[in-house]
Formats: structure tokens, C-alpha cells, sequence
């Protein structure tokens, strides 16, 4: 897909165009105030654009865009096969635009671009495809009523759904959240994150080039605590769909509560446990997946395996090899298709995960990194890092860090692995090593978590739930299951 080289990236990134405005049924527009806010390329500290900060008199008018939209009907009761149509034709301008795309994301978060083209946006595009398809296919249903009733339950598009999201995916957490709702009939105000505003703000573009009316995607980049807040806050907004820390989805919980109790469904953060037992028959597999599981997309992913917790007859042998591996994924411009890891997202959140870095120095064994680096004498990254004889109660082994920081803990027996992996507040996923299958479905089984990875980790398609337990939240993206929470079921009672 991306056969690009660094040159290649390098000019592309020269020519590139910032979408720097709110887009409101169907236009791109300044923010009401005048306000802006600078978006930064974190792996040179270089400001890309000034973006619309959107208050709340902007997210007034998109949600009453929406509204409009939808009550006009030209989206909401579009046939299934008309809004599989438009849905599809987006998903192939996303495939048409993907080296574009790919830039916006990288620039704009420190993402390895080659990621960003061979994963996040055609995943994006899959996505899409994937409710398309899905949606002239599902049928409504008929209660088993007997002669003289007809009882019919149908689904129907809640009205205007609200999203936040937050910078890691940009492009895939905005698209996990539009594509069903989108595909259900109905509209969506779309807040991404401060960090990141560039790709949404073009998914909305090319979403009315696919034939999308004006006024059903709506993007109103802008703070948290004013646009997210008055997008939370706001009374017609039927639904609030959430992705990022479990500190703002329970404000969102708060803030539905004090307004219209519009329904809240939350995806937030996570501390996974990767399991690694001594039956595994392949630990090099094990340590490969391992490190890719901490140090993809520079660990800013929120089911990162981050704790390793392996069985202490191999614990050192896999302590070892993945010492190797970190040591061959020092991060590198993201541009370069050389490079193995990106740069975090901006100063304030790599100053964060290196405070978690420097209390871990004082608890456990630094075995790699541990250091903020520059490259090209420039930009925030992170060296891959990972402690060892990591306690259960070091904060290294309970928060999130949402970084490349990896904690290792041994453990003796399925017992005490089972009991160190659930007890944390999160939920979100799982993974765990080993040939014994009946180890594997009795181990599943007992972990709380949205998804277990069995050999492998971070297992994930549009065609499986994802979501956690607990504190890592409710409710599931992708898969059939999401449309449940962007369709109401109406009963309609037929004497005759
Ligand atoms: P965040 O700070 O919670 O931000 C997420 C979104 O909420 C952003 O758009 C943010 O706007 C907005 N926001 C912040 N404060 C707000 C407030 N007071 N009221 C309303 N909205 C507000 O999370 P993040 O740091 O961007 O992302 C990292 C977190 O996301 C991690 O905890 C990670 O685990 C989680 N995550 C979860 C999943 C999942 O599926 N479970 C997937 C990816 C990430 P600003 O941009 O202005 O801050
Ligand atoms: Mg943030």
C-alpha cells in the first residue's frame, strides 16, 4: 500500500492542506468567537495550523444543523440501500485519499505515517464498508402475537447522536462512532480531540462528496472543557457516544444526568493483562506480540497490553528477549518508513508518562529505556521502556500510563495469574499464552475483560464487539451490537 519513501513523505507533507475551520451543515466555518487553537506536529514542536475553537454558540448551531437534517428526513429515512450506497462510495474516497489521509494523522499526533497508511485509515475504510454492507441486510421483527394482532418491533435512528473522541486513532475512534450511527439513519456532531482535529475535519468533507446531505456530519473542533462539555451538556442531543479516560467519561455521565439524561455510552481506559504461561509453545511469538502490544503507536492505545505477568519458571528467558526487541524499536521521525516508533502526542502528556517512568525507577528493576529523547534534536519521544519485578501495587502496575511502558510480574500458578490480572479497575482486554486448550478456555472465562486474545493479543475486527468491563467502561463499538446503542426499538400494535 504505502511503497512511499521518506523523500516521498517529506514532500508530500510540504504541499499538504489543514482543514483549520468547525464543519457545520455542510460549510466550513470560523468559530463563532473568533477563538483558534494551535495544532502542533509533536515530533518537531512545529504549529501546522490555528483551528477553530468552537464554544458553545458553535455547537449550538451544529446540533441544530443535525436536528434539521434529520428531521428533514433525507438521511433518517433514506432507504437502507441508499445510505449503503453513499457509505460505500466514502469508504472508497477514503482509499483514494489515503496518503493524504495518513499525513493528517501523522503530522498532527506523531503517529508512524506508515501506520497510519497500512492500518488507521484503511481500517477506517473497512469500517465504513463494513456497516454499508450491513445495513440493507438487517431485518426488524414480528411478535408472536396470534390472530387479530400485529405487533411490530422495529428500530429507528435515535435522532442526533453527539461524539468525543480522543487523538490516538483520530480517524478510526471518529469512525467507529460514525460509521453505525451514520449507517442507522442518523446525525452526529463529532468532537475530536484538540490534538488531532485534521483528519475528522476532512472525513466530514469527503462524506458530503460521497452524498451525505449537508448537516448530518457535523465536526466542531474545540477544548474539552467547552465544546466536548456543551456537547455533553447539550438538550438536543439524543445519545453521547465517548471514547477516551475514565476521568471524562464519568463527567459525561454527570453531565447527562444534569440535562436531558441523554443516553451515555463509554469506552475509556484500560490496564490489560498479557499472561504469559510456561506450557506457551512459542515464546519468541509470545515476546514479538508482547512488544508490539506496548510499543505499537507508541503505546498510546487504550487495550495496550501493559502488564506482562508470566509464569516464573520463564520469566527471565521472555524478560530477555524483550529487552532485544525494545532495543530494536527506538523511536525515529515518523515520516521515515525506517522508523519504529513515533513521537507522543504532545510535551504535556510525555512529561505525564515520564513521571510514571521516574517513580517505576524507584520500585522496580529498569531493565530498557526509561529516557525522553529528540530526534533530529527535536519533538518529544519516549524510549521504549520496561521494568521488571514489578509488585501488583506499584502504580506502574495499576494506572494507566498510555505510554511505551511495559511492567513485568511474575507469577506461580493460574490462581494467583488470574487474581493479579483482574484486580485492577479496568477491563478492557486480555491475553494470555499457552498450548493447554483447556487452559485457555478455563483461563478466558474467568478474565473480566471485553476481549481475551488467545495466542496473540489485542485481537480486534469490525465484526467483534469491543468494549470493557468495569471502569473501562459500557456499551460496544463495532460489530452488529454497536447499532443497538444508536437505534431506539419501537412496538407498534396492529388490531385487526
Ligand atoms: P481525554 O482527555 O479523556 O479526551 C477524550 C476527549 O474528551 C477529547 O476530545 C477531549 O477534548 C474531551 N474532553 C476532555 N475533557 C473534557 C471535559 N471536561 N468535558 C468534555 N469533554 C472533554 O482522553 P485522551 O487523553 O484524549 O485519550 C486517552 C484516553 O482515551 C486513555 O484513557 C485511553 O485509554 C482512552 N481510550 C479508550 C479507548 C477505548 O475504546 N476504550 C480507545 C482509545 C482511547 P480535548 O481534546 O480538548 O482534551
Ligand atoms: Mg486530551
Amino acid at each position: 500500500m504505502s511503497e512511499l519513501s521518506h523523500k516521498d513523505w517529506i514532500g508530500k507533507a510540504a504541499t499538504i492542506r489543514f482543514r483549520d475551520k468547525a464543519f457545520i451543515d455542510g460549510k466550513f466555518v470560523a468559530a463563532r468567537s473568533g477563538r483558534t487553537f494551535a495544532s502542533i506536529n509533536p515530533a518537531t514542536g512545529e504549529t501546522l495550523a490555528e483551528v477553530a475553537s468552537c464554544g458553545e454558540e458553535d455547537i449550538d448551531l451544529a446540533v441544530a444543523s443535525a436536528r434539521r437534517a434529520f428531521a428533514s428526513g433525507a438521511w433518517s429515512r433514506a432507504t437502507p440501500g441508499h445510505r449503503k450506497d453513499v457509505l460505500l462510495r466514502l469508504a472508497q474516497l477514503l482509499r483514494e485519499n489515503l496518503h493524504e489521509l495518513a499525513l493528517l494523522e501523522s503530522l498532527d499526533m506523531g503517529k508512524l505515517v506508515t501506520d497510519a497508511a497500512t492500518v488507521d485509515v484503511p481500517g477506517s475504510a473497512g469500517i465504513f464498508q463494513w456497516y454499508a454492507e450491513a445495513i440493507d441486510k438487517i431485518y426488524d421483527e414480528i411478535a408472536p402475537s396470534g390472530a387479530g394482532d400485529l405487533v411490530l418491533v422495529r428500530r429507528e435512528p435515535l435522532g442526533v447522536v453527539g461524539a468525543v473522541v480522543p487523538w490516538n486513532f483520530p480517524l478510526d475512534m471518529a469512525t467507529w462512532k460514525c460509521a453505525p450511527a451514520l449507517a442507522a439513519g442518523n446525525s452526529v456532531v463529532l468532537k475530536p480531540a484538540e490534538q488531532s482535529p485534521f483528519s475528522a475535519l476532512r472525513l466530514a468533507e469527503l462524506a458530503m462528496e460521497a452524498g451525505l446531505p449537508a448537516g448530518v456530519l457535523n465536526v466542531v473542533p474545540g477544548l474539552g472543557e467547552t465544546a466536548g462539555q456543551a456537547l455533553g451538556r447539550h438538550m438536543d442531543v439524543d445519545c453521547l457516544a465517548f471514547t477516551g479516560s475514565t476521568a471524562v467519561g464519568k463527567m459525561f455521565l454527570q453531565y447527562s444526568g444534569q440535562s436531558n439524561m441523554k443516553q451515555v455510552w463509554l469506552e475509556t481506559g484500560g490496564k490489560s493483562p498479557n499472561l504469559v504461561f510456561a506450557d506457551c509453545g512459542n515464546l519468541d511469538a509470545a515476546a514479538d506480540m508482547a512488544a508490539f502490544g506496548i510499543f505499537f503507536n507508541q503505546g498510546e492505545v487504550c487495550s495496550a497490553n501493559s502488564r506482562l505477568l508470566v509464569q516464573r519458571s520463564v520469566k527471565d528467558q521472555m524478560v530477555e528477549k524483550l529487552v532485544a526487541r525494545a532495543a530494536a524499536t527506538q523511536p525515529g521521525d515518523p515520516l521515515d518508513p525506517a522508523s519504529k516508533m513515533g513521537a507522543m502526542v504532545d510535551a504535556r502528556h510525555t512529561a505525564n508518562v515520564m513521571r510514571f517512568v521516574e517513580t517505576g525507577k524507584k520500585t522496580a528493576r529498569l531493565v530498557a529505556g526509561g529516557e525522553q529523547v529528540t530526534v533530529n534534536g527535536r519533538g518529544s519521544f519516549v524510549q521504549p521502556t520496561i521494568f521488571d519485578n514489578v509488585s501488583p501495587n506499584d502504580s506502574i502496575a495499576r494506572d494507566e500510563i498510555f505510554g511505551p511502558v511495559l511492567s513485568v510480574i511474575a507469577f506461580d500458578d493460574e490462581d494467583e495469574a488470574v487474581r493479579i490480572a483482574n484486580d485492577s479497575v479496568y477491563g478492557l482486554a486480555a491475553s494470555l499464552w499457552t498450548d493447554s486448550l483447556s487452559r485457555a478456555h478455563r483461563i478466558a472465562g474467568r478474565l473480566h475483560a471485553g476481549t481475551v486474545s488467545v495466542n496473540t493479543v489485542d485481537a480486534l475486527s469490525p465484526m467483534t464487539p469491543f468494549g470493557g468491563f468495569k471502569q473501562s467502561g459500557f456499551g460496544r463499538d463495532l460489530s452488529l451490537h454497536a447499532l443497538d446503542k444508536y437505534t431506539a426499538l419501537k412496538t407498534t400494535w396492529i388490531k385487526y
